[in-house]
């Protein structure tokens, strides 16, 4: 069952959503609901065809309904999604006792709605929940500062002391990522596919190399430790 109704909607385009769900009637309405709040729905009636959607379509979120057909049911869908990515998921589900197991840890849906719900309230916590993954991808905008250090991620620019700083385009967004994660202990691969992003196939000397520039640009401004076997602490 495939429904791709939403591309000749009303031009609005707020992403792709996977609604996987037996029941018809339920479908359709929460179908029509999305489609009308602007976005593109493409429905599966079982846990496998959802699945192999969220996989050819890389929708921005998942709604999965617990009691499902076929050998896999919700909470088993929902488990094999966080094993391949942390993509949003709302779990529908008809029973309230469902709830502590949805939410927990171990399937780490985002939220759920409880059998019989409304449609218009559905909507609204996926908008909730867009807009608080969007706003956690959005890199900040705010000048961020350690010690005498400050980076202005807008303007690109490091200043030690109100003395600026000139850095490559590699060394101020590996600064940048410490300054934005003071206190946190960050091995080399982590810096790797933060800063050199996840498809760069180097060396974790790499990140040695760059950090020896920047202690070498910003001296003991820059409080940076080395944690030895495991990568940097900033802070
Ligand atoms: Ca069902």
């Amino acid at each position: 069952m495939l429904s791709t109704n939403g591309r000749d909607g009303a031009g609005e385009d707020h992403g792709t959503i996977v609604l996987v769900e037996d029941d018809h009637n339920i479908a359709e309405l929460v179908d029509l609901y999305l489609r009308n709040a602007g976005f593109r729905v493409l429905q599966a009636g079982d846990a496998a065809r959802g699945l192999e959607l969220v996989g050819q379509e890389h929708p921005c979120l998942v709604l999965m309904d617990i009691g499902l057909p076929g050998p896999m049911d919700g909470l088993e869908a929902c488990r094999e999604l966080r094993r391949r990515s942390d993509i949003p998921v709302v779990v529908i589900t008809a029973r309230d006792d469902e709830v502590d197991r949805v939410l927990g840890l171990e399937l780490g849906a985002d939220d759920y709605v409880t059998k019989p719900f409304s449609p218009r309230e559905l909507v609204a916590r996926v908008r909730a929940i867009l807009r608080r993954t969007e706003a956690a991808k959005r890199p900040s905008e705010e000048p961020l500062s350690i010690g005498p250090v400050t980076v202005d991620p807008l303007r690109r620019e490091v200043m030690v002391a109100s003395e600026p700083v000139a850095l490559t385009a590699r060394e101020f967004d590996l600064l940048a990522h410490f300054v934005g994660n003071q206190g946190i202990v960050l091995s080399r691969q982590q810096l790797l596919d933060a800063v050199w992003g996840p498809g760069w196939f180097g060396d974790e000397r790499t990140v040695d190399v760059h950090v020896r520039q920047l202690r070498r640009k910003l001296g003991d401004a820059l409080p940076l430790a080395t944690i030895w076997g495991v990568g940097y602490r900033c802070g």
